[in-house]
């Protein structure tokens, strides 16, 4: 194996963080990890790697950033569940600087390859409206009618890689996530998305002997979620192969949010009462991953069945929950003793 300079944007989010670790055990040493939270929040941090804290919105940042490399995986945005994208549409679109400056750093220091992290939300509203759904084919994107914020930014940026392909000649190489979940993620504060939600909110009943769960919308809207470590994969596949356009990368086992906290309950073993908050973003009702093209152009696709990979998530998320109770409940018994 060649030894590329990589840079990793977004390294110290959920998707980066794995990607490093990934690149680090195929046999990588020059990865440049750049993300703008400090390193304490980054959720893994490697010393073998070059980590930098910085604004990648910046075009001086993003010039120092791609300097000597090779190649490029872009994952840093300003995103979180339906939560937050649904109420943060600025924030969402302004990521489109980041892209914008990765590619003009990209095509000045002559980077090789250059990977986007687009998402399944930049498929047109009008293909979404029943949870069930006919899956979505990458040309399902058009005409243009994407989640409001976050997926017109995401549109808008999968267009930029494409015509710094066409008109600069950067080999650009986009793949369309549809909600990639598992350990070492967002769990909790307001940007977790619906399984590590999910997670925690059965994870709290259970705990606090509540007993109950608040789900958002009626639990009927129906979604795919791929675990991490296909979407590892399917990264690097699409990284080096030679599709051009936009593809899908997720699973197509296909779930109402029901039946995801079916499985919750199951792994943690216990009976909720639910409770239903028909006022609370809940996306579009149904989407779901065609994955006719992936499977023609690599042979494979997302197959990692998700009870497996929730229960990896749910034992990470109660590790995490009980973390942070621990200094809690030994003020507790201090304060009593
Ligand atoms: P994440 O929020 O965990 O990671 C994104 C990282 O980008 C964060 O650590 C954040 O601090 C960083 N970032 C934000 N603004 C930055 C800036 N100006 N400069 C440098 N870093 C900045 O999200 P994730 O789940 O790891 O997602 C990674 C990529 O995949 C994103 O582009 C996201 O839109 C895309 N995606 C994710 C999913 C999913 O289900 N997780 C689905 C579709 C698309």
């Amino acid at each position: 194996m060649v030894d590329r300079q990589i840079l990793v944007a977004g390294a110290g989010g959920f998707i980066g963080g794995h990607l490093v670790d990934k690149l680090r055990r195929k046999g990588h040493t020059r990865i440049r990890a750049v993300d703008i939270k400090p390193f304490e929040e980054w959720y893994q941090v490697f010393d073998d790697v070059e980590n930098h804290s910085a604004d990648l919105g910046d075009l001086h940042a993003c010039r120092a950033a791609c300097e000597g490399v090779d190649d490029v995986y872009n994952l840093a945005a300003d995103m979180g569940g339906m939560g937050f994208i649904e109420n943060n549409r600025a924030l969402c679109m302004i990521t489109v600087l980041i892209n914008t400056h990765l590619l003009m750093a990209s095509r000045e220091q002559d980077v090789q390859r250059f990977f986007y992290a687009s998402s399944a939300c930049v498929y047109n509203a009008d293909k979404q409206t029943d949870a069930n759904v006919t899956p979505l084919k990458e040309a399902d994107a058009y005409p243009a009618m994407p989640e409001d914020g976050y997926g017109w930014e995401k549109l808008f940026s999968e267009r930029m890689c494409r015509h710094f392909r066409e008109d600069f000649g950067l080999t650009t190489r986009v793949a369309r996530f549809h909600n990639v979940y598992g350990p070492q993620g967002t769990w909790d504060g307001g940007r977790e998305k619906a399984p590590a939600a999910v997670c925690r909110k059965v994870i709290e009943a259970k705990t606090s002997g509540r007993n109950e769960i608040e789900i958002w919308g009626d639990g009927n809207q129906s979604r795919s979620f791929m675990f991490i470590d296909d979407c590892l994969y399917g990264i690097d596949a699409i990284m080096h192969s030679d599709i051009i356009e936009p593809i899908n990368l997720g699973s197509s086992e296909l779930v109402t949010i029901n039946q995801l906290v079916d499985i919750v309950e199951e792994i943690a073993g216990i009976k909720l009462k639910r409770s239903y908050n028909l006022s609370a973003p809940k996306g579009v009702n149904g989407r779901n991953s065609d994955n006719t093209l992936i499977r023609q152009h690599l042979g494979w696709e997302p197959s990692i069945r998700l009870r497996d990979g929730m229960k990896k998530t749910y034992d990470w998320i109660l590790e995490q929950y009980e973390l942070t109770r621990k200094p809690a409940l030994q003020d507790a018994v201090a304060a009593r003793t």
